[in-house]
């Protein structure tokens, strides 16, 4: 086959020069669209029709949708085009210029997760795409460092992506078919202030997230109790109290205050029914104090991830990767792939400890094993011989 693809490097390299961090602070958020493109170019170059998906009035932040082949079933192979911000000062080297020193590959996304598309495109290189008589979807997607506004939009989107996906995150060649979801919530009680010395004179918002705090840790507490899944290390839904701001002079009283918590759900909590049960026992705790509250979700949180551990996908990544598949503690797009009829597992070269941290790499050994997990996923899902 003769193709107009960059080498390995050449891809790598160019990925990872073109800065495409996403964040929920304006300063820092970037574009995904010189990524997307070049990612459209090599794909389109193969033979895939390529397809840039707008995901929201943003003209720069883009989903690319990649297909070779056509019919039912196949595969789906994606991972995310964007990366977290980066402090530059802590990196020993350039983060946007791919560098090889003592066998590992350092840049930003190196690991999370630029790296895994020279991947595929590697993987591709060894298979006859003649042969390819099941569709072979390649998703780029953008913001899902951010708000997963990505995925979000593939599934608002509505399109018909096939059966069975396979999303390239940092998990160390092992397979993942559960995460947990996340949740997180601000709560802002608003009393009134006044004179310290007579409390008649306001309604204190510090005492009344006392009462709130109490109420959250009751909750907590029986939600644990109904909750296990033996799977994950931390085996039970967790909810950090993780910031309280309130009140300024000691002689007032506190007029308001707000206090942020994160709430990590087992696979099969609903979000919603989560973020309800945090408010109505907040709504309880504050009933006939005279304080109001707000609400704020922050970000729109994320579903816990739980594909079936006998789908075709797990057990075919179970026998590639010589491992069988369990629960990572961090998030993925997988969830909104499996709620548009997907069976996805999540498996990738990096690893997690590497996501997010300054000096991120790749090590070149797990590079070989990705590309044939790849070749012998594309093979069993797109290449029938019937
Ligand atoms: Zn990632």
């Amino acid at each position: 086959m003769t193709t107009l693809s960059p080498t390995f490097m050449e891809a790598f390299s160019r990925l990872v020069a073109a800065p495409s961090i996403s964040s929920i602070d304006p300063r820092f958020n970037q574009s995904n669209r010189e990524v997307v493109e070049m990612l459209a170019n090599w794909f389109a170059d193969l033979g895939f029709t390529a397809e840039l998906q707008e995901v929201s009035r943003d003209p720069d932040k883009l989903n690319l949708i990649a297909c070779l082949g056509q019919g039912e079933g196949g595969l789906v192979l994606s991972g995310h085009t964007d990366t977290v911000p980066c402090d530059e000062s802590l990196w020993a080297r350039d983060p946007f210029r791919l560098m090889e020193k003592d066998s590992r590959l350092y840049g930003l996304g190196s690991t999370d997760m630029k790296g895994f598309f020279p991947i595929v495109l590697a993987a591709l290189e060894n298979i006859d795409l003649t042969k390819i008589n099941r569709p072979l979807f390649i998703l780029a997607t953008c913001d899902e460092e951010s708000t997963m506004a990505g995925a979000r939009a593939l599934v608002s989107s509505g399109k018909h992506l096939g059966r069975h996906a396979l999303i390239g995150e940092p998990t160390g060649l092992k397979p993942v078919n559960m995460h947990k979801g996340i949740l997180v919530e601000s709560i802002k009680l608003i009393g009134r202030s006044g004179h310290s010395s007579n409390p008649s004179l306001g309604i204190n918002a510090l005492e009344g997230m006392h009462s709130v705090i109490t109420a959250l840790m009751t909750l907590r507490q029986e939600i644990q109790t109904q909750q296990h899944n033996p799977a994950f290390k931390v085996a039970v839904p967790t909810m950090n109290f993780a910031s309280i701001h309130g009140g300024d002079n000691p002689n007032r009283i506190c007029g308001d205050c707000e206090l942020k918590v994160d709430m990590r759900m087992l696979p099969g909590m609903p979000l919603e029914d989560c973020r309800a049960a945090i408010r109505r026992s907040v709504m309880q705790a504050i009933d006939g104090s005279g304080l109001t509250v707000e609400f704020d979700q922050i970000f729109s949180g994320l579903p816990g991830m739980q594909t079936d551990p006998n789908a075709e996908v797990v057990s075919i990544a179970e026998k590639l990767a010589g491992e069988s598949s369990g629960a990572v503690a961090f998030g993925t797009e997988g969830p909104y792939f499996n709620s548009m009829g997907m069976e996805t597992v999540v498996l990738g070269p990096g690893d997690i400890d590497q996501a997010h941290q300054a000096n991120e790499y790749l090590s070149l050994d797990r590079i070989d094993p990705m590309i044939g997990i790849l070749q012998k996923m594309i093979t069993h899902f797109c290449i029938q011989k019937d």
